[in-house]
């Protein structure tokens, strides 16, 4: 299987999931997450016509930003320290993982030296593991309130990391929780908050995260694998 037909597959996948949840399989949004893949990979994805490329570590994707030749969105969605914002913020599209409010200010503080508006998607910790990053779901509402202070990030919705299982049957109540959160959020916007993006599901889990209602997904082993 080469990488344009895996991502055909995938694609097919996504596009029978939004049907059997009724939804239309165009508003889902397919991020190849590319992160220890080489460069020709990148390109491989970009020339099968996928636009979104993820990337978990500021270093590679800086790399690769500068050796593809190509217009397309990189999403950044590991976990970020903040004194490598500034790195990537030039042309970083989409930061999924903004994990705490410390970092939030520091995008935005970077963003504004710049003249950016800069988009993110808050992390969900769904299952409150300690070695997970992300806001429990409480949180969320109150931290949106104080992101809405800050001027130059631009919230577009959430991003899940579903805890590991080998049963995915399991993950189903979990994606429904961060369904309704991201729903009654829907309900709040704000001048800066638009909650557009929910971002969950990957190799393991995607076609259970869309029937539950994601609109991004994040996928890597699937489209790479042999
Ligand atoms: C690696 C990674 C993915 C993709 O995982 P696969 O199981 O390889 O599809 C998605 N999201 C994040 C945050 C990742 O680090």
């Amino acid at each position: 299987m080469s990488i344009y037909e895996n991502i055909r597959s995938v694609k097919h996948r996504i596009e029978e999931a939004a049907k059997r949840s009724g939804r239309n399989p165009e508003e889902i949004t397919l991020v190849a997450v590319t992160k220890n893949q080489p460069v020709s990979a990148v390109e491989e994805v970009i020339k099968a016509g996928v636009r979104d490329i993820g990337e978990n570590r500021h270093q590679e994707l800086l790399t690769k930003y500068k050796a593809v030749d190509s217009n397309v969105n990189w999403h950044f969605i590991g976990h970020l320290q903040r004194n490598k914002v500034k790195y990537i913020m030039p042309f970083v599209y989409l930061i999924q993982s903004v994990d705490s409010i410390a970092l939030a200010k520091e995008i935005s503080k970077r963003a504004e030296k710049i003249g950016k508006v800069q988009d993110i998607l808050l992390e969900v910790n769904v299952s409150g593991e300690a070695t997970k990053y992300g806001f429990p779901p409480k949180e969320i509402a109150p931290a949106i309130e104080e992101l809405a202070q800050l001027k130059n990030i631009y919230l577009k919705g959430l991003m899940m990391m579903a805890p590991l299982t080998d049963n995915i049957e399991r993950l189903r109540p979990y994606f429904a929780e961060i369904k309704r959160i991201f729903d009654d959020l829907y309900r709040r916007q704000g001048p800066n908050v638009e909650m557009r993006y929910l971002s969950m599901g990957m190799t393991g889990d995607f076609e259970v995260a869309i029937e539950e209602g994601s609109n991004m997904v994040r996928i890597g082993t699937a489209i790479f694998r042999p």
